[in-house]
């Protein structure tokens, strides 16, 4: 096999590899840094307040003065490498600050956090499925208090259009899959709590829905173990190439994929060209 199958499948590698084989090839396999962007690391600002938020056992303290406190903290945890990694100046700083604490407020035009029954939050589930290891980290779980379960997804992007909304959702089914598989229970409900715009997206897994989700889960993961063998990882232009950070060495673009390391200023592979290393 010219490069080394990935230890798990993810809903991240599932979807880039549908979306571009060729960037999955440069993100999981040669692990080809991508430049810090903005957008991503408030992204995991926001996540990390959130999961500081609803993980308070109080439910009635789970405030919006909570949430700024906990912003303070999770600033002070990004610091130094994430935020520090944009070189931003005072008033962009200031700037990137305010854009995260705009997106915290309207969290709580989308749900009440005291109102919730988190029993998970940042949950590290794993499955084997016909021999794929597949893994998911999912931002919270809730119980309702029928005893249903349903899988709740922060966003920081803009919510797709509709005819987008469907692709969207393969993460969150994965997820539910993941539940099937390894809680024994489905959720009723899959939720996208869409923070910018601010709106909620949900769907219902159905026995159609996760037999889909196993079905996708297969199909590519074999897709990937034959262009891992080939050596066989095709550009797939769309319009994700106006934010791909691998653009300049991608051949649909006139670049070359074996400069890429060189482009993008990243370190050798340690491990000879023949053997990358392996992605988590
Ligand atoms: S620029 Fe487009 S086609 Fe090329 S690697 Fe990136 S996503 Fe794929």
């Amino acid at each position: 096999m010219a490069y080394p199958l990935p230890a798990t499948l993810t809903p991240s590698k599932l979807t880039k590899f549908m979306s571009c084989p060729l960037a999955f090839r440069f993100s999981y396999l040669d692990e080809l840094p991508e430049p810090p962007s903005p957008h991503l690391v408030r992204g995991t600002l926001v996540h990390k307040v959130l999961e500081m938020l609803l993980g308070t056992e109080l439910a009635v303290e789970r405030t919006r003065a909570r949430a700024l406190v906990a912003l303070d903290d999770a600033w002070e945890m990004l610091e130094e490498d994430e935020i520090a990694s944009l070189g931003l100046d005072d008033r962009a700083r200031t700037a990137f600050r305010r854009e995260a604490e705009v997106l915290l407020e309207r969290y709580f035009d989308v749900e009440d956090p005291a109102s919730v029954n988190p029993i998970g939050i940042e949950l590290d589930l794993r499955a084997e499925l016909d021999g794929i290891e597949l893994r998911g980290i999912i931002d919270r779980l809730d119980e309702m208090e029928t005893g249903e379960i349903v899988v709740v997804d922060y966003k920081t992007g803009k919510a797709p259009r509709p005819e987008h909304a469907r692709a969207r959702m393969v993460g969150v089914h994965f997820y539910a899959l993941l539940c099937e598989q390894v809680l024994g229970r489905v959720p009723t409900e899959l939720r996208l709590l869409y923070l910018r715009d601010p709106v909620v997206v949900a769907e219902s897994p159905s026995p159609q829905t996760l037999r889909g989700a196993r079905q996708r889960a297969v199909a590519v993961w074999r897709a990937i173990e034959r262009a891992c063998d080939q050596d066989d990882f095709r550009p797939n232009p769309s319009r994700l190439c106006s934010s791909c950070a691998f653009r300049p060495s991608c051949p649909a673009f006139g670049g070359d994929p074996s400069r890429a390391r060189e482009v993008l200023g990243a370190p050798e592979s340690p491990e000879p060209a023949e053997t990358p290393p392996v992605a988590g």
